[in-house]
């Protein structure tokens, strides 16, 4: 018989009752290390006093009124976004795939403003992750979210990372926007290299094409930058982000350029909850924390401990990894033995992981865990390899 919960997902067994900084507490009292911070979201951790504080004071306030009425923490969130980037102007959204949508919505509709609506095909990467909405499945193409779906939205073409040849040999009279992650997240940790994103930028201004980053994963101060551009030095035109702008709330965000959102006027885009004062009170706490220099330079050096630690283990254990890659704490171990299997081998230490493309596992801890809490993290990954060392020895 089907569960209740419709079954899309291989959930793991452990259900967490409460959160504590970088640690969650099972049904039975079990105490695990997230390393995987809820896939990107616990940027504070768990249960972070200034997080719960802002969400008290505004539910005793008001929860929601429409985006009928002027909500003044969605404004002070977005006031803070625009003075910490590139953008001019911000839409909100609940996820991160309304981010994506609203993207490629600005871009084709900057193009259709401009009396040229045929632009409206948007190039993005093989194996890259956007979303789940039919569209955003479409943008990726990767059969693994497609099959079963079709028929797929028009409108999307895919090219390889990192090859500027074939971005550019892409680009014709129909191409609206490149829309890239800087690290693809979903698709194993693989990193366009700062060549590849100052030279996409290049290139779209070269040829009049609108450049759309997503920085759902990679932003909010997960590569040790608020965003993982700012290391290339090239800013998009949109950006769409979500994940750890909430910190855990559900909430996430379109950013883009005065010129660039010239097409979104009143009426063409809309959401019931996006931007909801709750939300937004604890986004704007969440922004106020993770955009100062002095915690990213904290991001920056504790990232640096843990990749140097990671190096030493993954040497020591060739016959379960093979290299680190990503920036920060967006680290991805790929594997020679099954990641899932790591992954699960991590729960009996009481760590926690999350599994990538690419037989990858994925470390994305709290952006605020302690270098103490980092040693133990390694010490727990070198237990599992150990433990899979002796059962793969036989
Ligand atoms: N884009 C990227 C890069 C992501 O990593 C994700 C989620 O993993 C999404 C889009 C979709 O975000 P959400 O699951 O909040 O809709």
């Amino acid at each position: 018989m089907i569960s209740s919960v419709l079954p899309t997902y291989a959930r793991a067994s452990h259900a967490f009752v409460r959160g504590e900084g970088s640690w969650l507490v099972d049904e039975e009292g079990h105490r695990f290390l997230d390393a995987g911070g809820g896939i990107a979201v616990s940027v504070l951790g768990h249960a972070h006093p200034e997080l719960v504080k802002a969400l008290k004071k505004q539910a005793d306030l008001l929860w929601h009124t429409s985006n009928l009425y002027r909500i003044p923490n969605q404004e002070r969130l977005a006031d803070l976004l625009v003075e910490h980037t590139f953008a001019d102007t911000v839409f909100f959204t609940n996820s991160g795939t309304e981010a994506t949508e609203a993207a490629v919505k600005m871009a084709r509709k900057y193009w259709h403003f401009h009396g040229n609506p045929d632009r409206n095909v948007i190039i993005a990467l093989k194996d890259s992750f956007h979303g789940r909405t039919t569209t955003m499945i479409s943008a990726s193409g990767s059969a693994k979210l497609t099959e079963g779906f079709s028929p797929l939205t028009p409108g999307f073409q895919q090219v390889p990372p990192n090859e500027i040849e074939e971005v550019a040999s892409a680009i014709d009279d129909s191409t609206a926007a490149v829309m890239v992650e800087p690290i693809l997240g979903e698709g194993g940790i693989k990193p366009l290299s700062d060549t590849f994103l100052s030279d996409l930028r290049q290139l779209c201004d070269d040829r009049d094409i609108l450049l759309i980053m997503d920085e759902i994963q990679t932003g909010m101060g997960r590569t040790g930058k608020l965003f993982a551009h700012e290391w290339s030095g090239a800013a998009p035109d949109i950006m769409a982000i979500a994940k750890g702008i909430g910190g855990g709330f559900p909430l996430g965000a379109c950013l883009a350029t005065e010129k660039a959102a010239a097409g979104m006027v009143t009426g063409t885009h809309g959401s019931t909850y996006g931007g909801n004062p709750l939300a937004c009170a604890v986004g704007t706490a969440v922004m106020k924390i993770v955009s100062d220099q002095d915690f990213l330079a904290g991001v920056r050096r504790r990232a640096g401990y843990l990749r140097q630690r990671l190096e030493a283990v993954v040497a020591t254990h060739p016959k379960i990894f093979s290299e680190i890659r990503g920036t920060g704490f967006m680290l991805g171990v790929k594997c020679r033995v099954n990641n899932g299997d790591f992954v699960k081998a991590g729960y009996d230490q009481k760590l926690l992981t999350v599994p990538a493309g690419d037989n990858v596992v994925r470390l994305l801890p709290p952006l605020n865990i302690s270098e103490e809490e980092l040693a133990e993290a390694v010490d727990r990954i070198e237990r599992t390899a150990e433990c899979l060392e002796s059962s793969c020895d036989g």
